[in-house]
């Protein structure tokens, strides 16, 4: 017999059973998103290839290594979306949405990695992220933070991440680093792997990026970015520290953090966990003011992050379990008899008309009473509607409350409103 087609490694099937929790954990963050006034944006998920090799960097770990690539038929060469900044910009370019005009954006949707599967790394993953162009200001990145410090707290897992903050600087402040840096390095060059050798000729500043634990114990000796900090840099730095410590919200200066992306400048951050093993951090971002200009707009400041969106579900999961605990269905009709299937299909939909929010199951097939009762229980019914022989004659049906065991039968005029004040 031939052998069954799997998924491919590292792309998920996201089950009925989880995508009730995705569905909540996404609604809370949407609301969120719109509290802020940010307005959804939808891409496409394969770009020209040069889009992402212009934007994210040719050395980098994302182009090097993560993409999926290939020629279409006419031969050009697309990528699948390894994350949303870029196709947000080249977006943004081609529609005229930049240039002199504020814009708010948010987006979600899968990403691709050819990357090792692991807990937390995927192939296939989701990310939410959020972009805002023309703004210059510490203002605007302090805002992207609060925002996702109240999205940690709707969810309940505030006090299991933590901010992690630093600025870059500008592209000559990183110039004059990098001298320092690569002198550094060469000095230890018979210390560094393979990769980094590569990296010290090609971008030195991705040495920073290695998961290598004797490079990075290397690296706690090397030169800080911090000392070479453009003025500028600095008081947009200072001004970002002073929000955020008005607004209460807790960070640690990590002149190490860089991010692997190259398009980044001045403000770099992101939330880390304790709670995911290596794959701690869940949400980065930082300010891009080079990279409209880059991709052939016209220059424009720009800030945002990313949010593994797999990586916050297990973490909602591990902390706040609670969070999804909310039934499915919140009814059940149990229909059994003669002729009784066409009442209940009646009387579903009218239920439906009287109470559009009502999430109503209708059980086919027949089979037993004891049968219907425990499909209702299995899909998490909080109310089993009966209607058998005797009451649809007499056009009343049993509400039971599967919460109490309370029961009693009703007028089905009556229902809706028995429904209304068991669901509360
Ligand atoms: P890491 O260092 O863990 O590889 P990254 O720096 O490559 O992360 P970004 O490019 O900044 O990640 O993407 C933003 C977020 O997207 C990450 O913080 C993470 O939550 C999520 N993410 C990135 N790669 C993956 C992946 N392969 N699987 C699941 N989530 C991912
Ligand atoms: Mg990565």
């Amino acid at each position: 017999m031939a052998k069954n087609i799997q998924a491919i490694r590292g792309m998920n099937d996201y089950l009925p059973e989880e995508t009730a929790f995705w569905q909540r954990v996404e609604g809370t963050l949407k609301d969120v998103l719109a509290s802020y006034g940010y307005s959804e944006i939808r891409l496409p998920i394969v770009e020209q290839t040069p889009l992402f090799q212009r934007a994210i960097g040719e050395v980098t770990d994302v182009v090097e290594k993560e993409m999926y690539s290939f020629a279409d038929r006419n031969g050009d060469r697309l990528t699948l979306r390894p994350e949303g900044t870029a196709g947000c910009v080249r977006a943004g370019i081609e529609h005229g949405l930049l240039y002199n005009q504020e814009q708010r954006l948010w987006y979600v949707g899968p990403m691709f990695r050819y990357e090792r599967p692991q807990k937390g790394r995927y192939r296939q993953f989701h990310q939410m992220g959020a972009e805002v162009f023309g703004q210059q200001g510490p203002d605007v990145d302090a805002e992207l933070i609060l925002l996702t410090a109240r999205w940690w707290r709707a969810l309940g897992i505030h006090e299991h991440v933590a901010l992690e903050l630093n600025s870059i600087g500008s592209l000559e402040a990183r110039a004059r680093y990098r001298e320092a840096l690569v002198a550094f390095l060469r000095q230890h060059e018979d210390r560094l792997d393979e990769d980094c050798r590569r990296r010290m000729h090609t971008n030195p500043m991705r040495v920073l990026d290695t998961k290598n634990p004797d490079i990075q114990a290397l690296l706690n000796d090397a030169p800080v970015l911090t000392d070479y900090l453009d003025d500028d840099s600095q008081a947009h730095f200072s001004g970002l520290c002073e929000l955020l410590d008005l607004a209460g919200i807790p960070y640690t200066v990590n002149p190490r953090l860089v991010r692997g992306l190259d398009y980044y400048n001045r403000t770099v951050f992101e939330w880390v966990t304790t709670r995911l093993g290596s794959q701690g951090t869940v949400c980065g971002g930082g300010r891009y003011d080079g990279l409209v200009e880059q991709l052939g707009g016209r220059a424009t400041p720009a800030v945002g992050f990313a949010m593994g969106l797999e990586r916050l579900v297990l973490l909602v999961q591990a902390v706040n379990p609670d969070f999804a605990a909310a039934a499915r269905i919140d009814a059940y009709l149990v229909a059994a008899g003669d002729g009784v299937q066409r009442e209940a299909l009646r009387l579903a939909e009218q239920l439906r008309d009287a109470m559009p929010s009502l999430r109503l199951m209708t059980n086919y097939g027949g089979g037993s009473f004891k049968k219907q009762f425990s499909r209702a229980d299995k899909h998490g019914a909080r109310v089993a509607l009966v209607l058998g022989e005797s009451e649809a004659a007499v056009g009343q049906v049993l509400v039971k409350d599967l919460a109490t065991g309370n029961q009693e039968t009703l007028a089905q005029s009556d229902v809706a409103a028995r429904l209304a004040s068991i669901l509360g």
